[in-house]
């Protein structure tokens, strides 16, 4: 196995693969020296995340590491969306048992197609040996950041496209169960190539007053810009649209998924009433499912009755 010779080969052979890409991106330097040289785009904001995620907890070991790279980069991606900002660069720390040509090769491939379809470059990492964990820093740059702390009582909540796939996916992705072919493929779209919401973000960039991803499940998220902008919501469920593979759940199950499963990355985000008519006119795929209160805390109801809910957030397998 692998001394530090083998982990500085891992190190060129990203090098090798993402080097010289696109010297009109701000990189005055890349990959192989103490620091990237980096310059910001005038008169921007930089915004800037970091996300690990670790082999067992954020995705299967055994997995396809061309799905694995994909995963990582798009989640962090969403992160960028999230607040409005054109991804630029990112950084990656890779921490590996070993180092495994055919694994590499594979995660490399399906890095380099991530950052080359949403136009991102890798300036600068770092390999270490240890249980599988992939650490990724994105940074990007915004005219206008969507925050969390801006919504207003009476603001109308929305949530992009549908919600529930990758929570509906998990249990096929663990191969808990087989599922169908079409299933198989809806589980491998939202769950490995999950697709961050850029051209929602920067539509509703001038009328939204707050906005997240939604990475650990609606409720588990919406309580973040509540708790940020010191408010509360009132949430109508069948009004929140449910992805298609949930749908093949009850209907119980399948709307608790839908607004407590996590890892869909569609945008959660606020509008201010006066902005409504002109973003109705866009005619973007978002739902509003329902208010911002002055009283703290999400309520939710079904078919008129209060609705409430076991368990929100995340499921750590
Ligand atoms: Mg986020």
């Amino acid at each position: 196995m692998s001394g530090p010779g083998e982990f500085e080969l891992i190190r060129d052979f990203f090098a090798a693969r993402f080097q010289g890409s696109a010297p009109e991106a701000g990189v005055v330097l890349g990959i192989g020296d103490d620091c990237a040289l980096l310059t910001p785009p005038a008169g921007k904001t930089l915004a800037t995340s970091v996300d690990t995620l670790v082999a067992g907890v954020h995705f299967p070991a055994t997995a396809d590491p061309y799905r694995i790279a994909s995963r990582a980069l798009r989640v962090n991606l969403s992160d960028l969306a999230a607040m409005n900002a054109q991804p630029l660069w990112f950084t990656l720390a890779l921490t590996l048992p070993e180092s495994n040509a055919d694994w590499l090769a594979g995660f490399a491939e399906g890095l380099a197609d991530t950052a080359k379809r949403f136009d991102v470059q890798l300036v600068g990492g770092d390999t270490t040996k240890g249980p599988l964990a992939i650490t990724i820093q994105v940074t990007g740059a915004c005219d206008r950041p969507l925050r969390r702390d801006g919504a207003s009582a009476g603001d109308s909540v929305f949530v992009s496209n549908r919600l529930g796939a990758a929570a509906a996916a998990l249990p096929i992705v663990l191969g808990e169960v087989g599922g169908s072919e079409i299933q198989r493929q809806q589980m491998d779209a939202s769950y490995y190539f999950p697709e961050p919401q850029f051209t929602v973000a920067s539509a509703i960039g001038g009328y939204a007053s707050a906005a997240l991803d939604i990475s650990d499940g609606l409720l588990a998220d919406l309580a973040h810009i509540c708790e940020a902008s010191g408010l509360g919501a009132e949430l109508d469920l069948n009004q929140v649209p449910v992805a298609e593979l949930a749908q093949t759940m009850s209907g119980d199950q399948a709307r608790t998924v839908a607004v407590t499963g996590g890892d869909d990355y569609q945008l959660c985000f606020t509008v201010p009433q006066q902005h409504l008519p002109a973003l109705n006119v866009l005619n973007l795929p978002i739902t509003c499912i329902g208010t911002m209160t002055r009283e703290r805390g999400i309520r939710c109801t079904l078919d008129g009755e209060p609705w409430t809910h076991a368990q929100p957030g995340y499921r750590h397998f």
